[in-house]
């Protein structure tokens, strides 16, 4: 196996990745006056699951950031997070439960937060590879603020998601290379990120044998 590890100009595509998606939440959130402030809830007990290893990757340069200890703590928290998912599961629920990386509704890792943490709130849509285009209503607070001030929801500003995604893959590309297809597919929480510890890959028979066929 070997860690994924990403590169300095990597990491300055996702910087950019991020600016732009804050940027770009930012500028939806101004214009319906939406923010969280005072919000009885906390978006950071949702099931999430995330699904590049480029994000997986860049959580982990987060956390190796942080003392010992701490991560000690956290990783126990991770692995209580999980149980309680399991359980939830097992009854047949969807889980809900703090993310482990939320102290006392403040984000651990805030600057290596993945997308799904830097998206959920404002109203948006994205086109996905095969044309069909997906639209979220935001949060409840957002959707309230929305039914106030448009007749339909379709009126309402909202962030387009496309092309920062197209990104993301863009760099999930150059950082796995063109075998990406062959590696077994992320679809984890942050808890199961950060317990299974940074991501590797297998190393693929022909990168054993030292050649590289096409495949
Ligand atoms: S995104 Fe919406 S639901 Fe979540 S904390 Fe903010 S206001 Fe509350
Ligand atoms: S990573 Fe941070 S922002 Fe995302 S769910 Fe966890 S605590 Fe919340």
């Amino acid at each position: 196996m070997k860690e994924v590890v990403l590169t300095d100009e990597l990491l300055a595509e996702i910087r950019k990745i991020y600016e732009a998606i804050e940027s770009g939440y930012d500028e939806v959130a101004r214009a319906l006056k939406f923010s969280c402030d005072g919000c009885p809830d906390n978006c950071c007990d949702s099931y999430f699951l995330h699904h590049t290893y480029t994000e997986w990757a860049y959580l982990w340069k987060g956390f190796r950031e942080l003392d010992e200890t701490r991560q000690q703590e956290l990783m126990e928290r991770s692995r209580q997070y999980i149980l309680d998912c399991e359980k939830a599961e097992a009854k047949g629920e969807r889980p809900q439960a703090m993310c482990p990386l939320n102290d006392d509704g403040r984000c651990t890792l805030y600057v290596h937060r993945l997308m799904v943490c830097r998206t959920h709130g404002v109203p948006a849509s994205m086109r996905r590879p095969d044309g069909q285009t997906l639209n979220f209503p935001g949060c409840f607070r957002c959707q309230k603020i929305v039914k106030k001030k448009f007749v339909h929801g379709s009126q309402a500003p909202h962030m387009e998601r496309t092309q920062l995604l197209q990104r993301l893959v863009g760099v999930e590309r150059e950082l796995m290379g063109e075998k990406l297809h062959l590696y077994p597919r992320v679809k984890r929480t942050i808890a199961q990120m950060l317990v299974t510890g940074p991501p590797t890959i297998p190393t693929l028979h022909c990168e054993r044998n030292g050649s590289l066929p096409n495949v």
